[in-house]
């Protein structure tokens, strides 16, 4: 089958599409005949091989697909069903989604919900998905759009870009934080209010500045994160995702003790199947396919190891979808 193989021999690290041998695919109960998968921010570091998102070689990235089941030894799904997955480790421990086909756990997989085509559930992918997991914190912070605005860092970016969408349906006031003045059309498109330039946030401020945001998603981590908590709103709640700009979180304790605000950590990678599947429901019912278009484009197989180093540069904005099937 052809796939996306990352090498890392004598020759250096490489990734490049490869005929590769199925009968090498790791155990597991269901084979998927891949549709579409998509580039994430994690799949760019592992195909240019910028962080140590690989652990075993060689390697088939892709953290998340979308497609039609080809064989089963599964009770729970049948040939013909159409599925999606989104990370347990894929393109990270084992075989991901990059590749024509893959052998993985049935208990891994969702249902491919009836609002959504298979390119419609990449066009979301992780990325989609762990917004509306940053998205359902913020509920369950009881942050609700009446209390004030709610900001969104890295927002270009693909988490960015739906968690906008999101947010501006269920009728919270979004701001974009960005660090590129030009996507601002393309911010408010998606609904938001206003967009800030990130580079204002960048540089170290107070442990405690003018209270300002009931609630947060940031992708970015680092100063950006620690300057969002110190303007949150007391009682407030922060859905942390990321660390685009950084791993570090320079701040200090004054915002949760003098104002009560919770940070909420999201990890989209090992979340319960259970919240997985409420995630795909309510995106499926509160995120619009056609409102995807402007947030999306899509390539062959073939380019996606160059548009893997194109996002990581930040000339891309929004979604990658990768039609695998049309590179079969
Ligand atoms: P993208 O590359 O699509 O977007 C990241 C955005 O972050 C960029 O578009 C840019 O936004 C901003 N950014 C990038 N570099 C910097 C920088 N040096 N300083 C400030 N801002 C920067 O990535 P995704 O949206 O797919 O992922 C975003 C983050 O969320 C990543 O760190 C990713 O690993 C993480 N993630 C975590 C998951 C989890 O389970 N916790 C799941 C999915 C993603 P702009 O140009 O608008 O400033």
């Amino acid at each position: 089958m052809k796939g996306i193989l990352i090498e890392n021999g004598e020759d250096g690290y490489h990734a490049r599409v490869a005929d590769i041998d199925e009968a090498q695919m790791p155990a597991g109960d269901v084979v998927v005949n891949i549709a579409h998968s998509s580039l994430n921010y994690k799949d760019a570091l592992a195909i240019t091989g910028k962080a140590p998102v690989v652990r075993t070689f060689p390697m088939i990235p892709g953290i998340d697909f979308a497609g039609v089941i080809e064989s089963s030894e599964s009770e729970t799904f049948a040939v013909g069903d159409s599925v999606l997955l989104n990370g347990w480790g894929l393109g990270e421990t084992r075989w991901g989604g990059l590749a024509a086909k893959a052998r993985v756990k049935a208990e891994w997989l969702v249902r491919l919900p009836d609002a959504f085509d298979s390119r419609d559930a990449m066009a979301i992918g992780t990325a989609g998905y762990t917004a509306m997991l940053c998205v359902t914190a913020l509920a369950e912070g009881d942050v609700r759009p009446g209390d004030g605005e709610v900001i969104v860092s890295g927002a270009s970016g693909g988490v960015g870009s739906i968690a906008i969408l999101l947010l501006a349906r269920r009728g919270y006031r979004v701001v974009a934080l960005t660090g590129r003045s030009e996507q601002t059309e393309y911010l408010r498109s998606l609904g938001a209010a206003e967009v800030l330039d990130s580079g204002a946030f960048s540089a170290k401020g107070k442990p405690l500045a003018r209270e300002r945001w009931a609630g947060a998603v940031d992708t970015t981590g680092g100063m950006i994160l620690a300057n969002i908590c110190a303007s949150i709103r007391y009682g407030g709640t922060v859905a942390a995702c990321g660390l685009a700009l950084s791993m570090d979180f320079p701040t200090t304790v004054a915002p949760f003790i003098l104002r009560g605000i919770t940070l909420v950590g999201i990890d989209s990678v090992y979340a319960s199947i259970e919240r997985r599947r409420t995630a795909w429901t309510t995106l499926a019912s509160e995120l619009d396919p056609t409102s995807l278009r402007q947030v999306t484009k899509q390539v062959a197989l073939t380019e996606a190891v160059e548009g893997a180093t194109q996002l990581l540069e930040r000339k891309i904005h929004g979604r990658i979808v990768v039609d695998v099937e049309a590179s079969k």
